[in-house]
């Protein structure tokens, strides 16, 4: 689960990391009203999307006074603001962060992360920070430090000077640096943080760090135990359909193509997307009802699949387990009576009762195409789009 800025430094707060004064705003007059409390100039007027690079696109500006920060305000509030990572189609900026401006002597980088490779945690900094990280990693990877931490073992004072010394901070700000990094190590751990990026922490002039950006991803199987962290969670900013599916469980995410599918095991729903793309056509999405559905989630899966007005034809493979291919019916032949099937939709199910399944799905009158197996069932919804 991605979380904004203001919410990620509000956990930085609570965890001891050093953050500009500021608060969130979603008015003009709120906005103004946090610049005036916040007692001096500049401040800087940041919108609140999920993705970065908001800097290059417009949606971080610095004010002088309370006009240009009222200006700014009404500015980025309402834009759709277009970054690398929005794609061309962008985001509606709905809220606003007003902060206290900050002097800045220097941009640094800093990250933590879930290290599969090594099954442990990473510490990833940089001098080069700011907005370009990506052109460093690709350019100039030597300038990016790298510490594992043994999350057994824990952050430990040689990780923290490693990672200090590797970014030659002065002296009179490596004690102040060594206790963020260690903040940030405990927040990251406790909250089940996937991801954790700091672009830029900056140094100011009086050798102090503190951290101009923040970006936090939490793993979302983890937010079970994370009841409070949920509010975090908005809506706005996620896929409408997205959302939707995830009210019925469903493992679903949307796609560039035009073939749904609706399969049952996430297996062999990638299996399925690779065959649709080996007949020459392109999946909608990955839709995955799982091992034990009901009717219910079959018919959520198929009526969710065809509010997506990409979706041209949609393929429809099961394999009759856990799920029986007559209840699986049942689900296709509820969703059809009542969103109506207007595009083609080819059919391939095996296993446990499928004589009853197919018997259900002629006796419905649905204009279904059946295929033998599943080279068959890609080529036939390839043909149908
Ligand atoms: P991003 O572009 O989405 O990553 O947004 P950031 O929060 O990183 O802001 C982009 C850039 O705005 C930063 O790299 C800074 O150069 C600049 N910036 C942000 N806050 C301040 C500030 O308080 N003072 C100054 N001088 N620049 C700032
Ligand atoms: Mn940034």
């Amino acid at each position: 689960m991605k979380i904004h800025e203001y919410q990620a430094k509000e956990l930085f707060r609570t965890f001891g990391v050093p953050v500009p004064d500021g608060g969130v705003a979603f008015s003009v007059e709120e906005a103004v009203d946090i610049a005036k409390g916040l007692g001096a100039y500049p401040v800087v007027v940041k919108a609140q999307i999920h993705a970065g690079g908001r800097g290059k696109g417009g949606g971080v500006k610095l004010a002088a006074s309370e006009a240009e920060a009222k200006d700014h305000a009404g500015d980025i509030l309402g834009m759709t603001l277009v970054t690398h990572q929005t794609g061309p189609e962008g985001r509606l900026v709905k809220k606003l962060l007003v902060e206290a401006g900050q002097e800045i002597a220097k941009e640094l980088y800093l990250s933590i992360l879930v290290d599969r490779a090594t099954a442990g945690i990473v510490i990833m900094a940089s001098q080069e920070g700011g907005m370009d990280i990506e052109e460093v990693a690709a350019k100039t990877p030597e300038k990016i430090i790298k510490v594992r931490v043994d999350p057994l073992t824990g952050i430990q004072g040689y990780h923290l000077r490693e990672v200090g010394f590797g970014l030659e901070l002065p002296t009179a700000a490596l004690r102040g640096f060594s206790t963020l990094l260690k903040n940030l190590y405990t927040l990251f751990v406790k909250n089940d943080c996937s991801l954790l990026e700091i672009n830029p922490l900056i140094l100011t002039k009086d050798d102090k760090v503190m951290a101009l950006d923040a970006k936090v991803d939490i793993d979302s199987n983890a937010l079970f135990r994370h009841r409070s962290l949920l509010e975090y969670r908005d809506l706005d900013e996620e896929d409408p359909l997205e959302v939707e599916a995830s009210k019925f469980n469903l493992n679903y995410i949307n796609l560039d193509g035009n073939v749904g599918n609706i399969v049952n095991g996430a297996g062999l729903a990638m299996a399925t997307m690779d065959i649709i793309k080996n007949a020459g056509a392109e999946p909608a999405n990955f839709m995955d009802v799982g091992g034990g559905a009901t009717a219910e989630m079959v018919e959520n899966a198929l009526r969710i699949i065809l509010m997506d007005e990409k979706v041209k034809a949609v393929l429809i493979n099961i394999f009759g387990g856990i799920l029986r291919c007559d209840v699986f019916a049942q689900g296709v032949v509820a969703a059809a009576q009542k969103t109506g099937i207007t595009i083609p939709v080819v059919v391939r199910m095996e296993g446990t009762n499928v004589e009853r399944g197919k018997e259900i799905l002629a006796a419905s009158g649905l204009n279904l195409i059946n295929a033998v197996d599943l080279k068959d069932a890609a080529e036939k919804v390839a043909a149908a789009i």
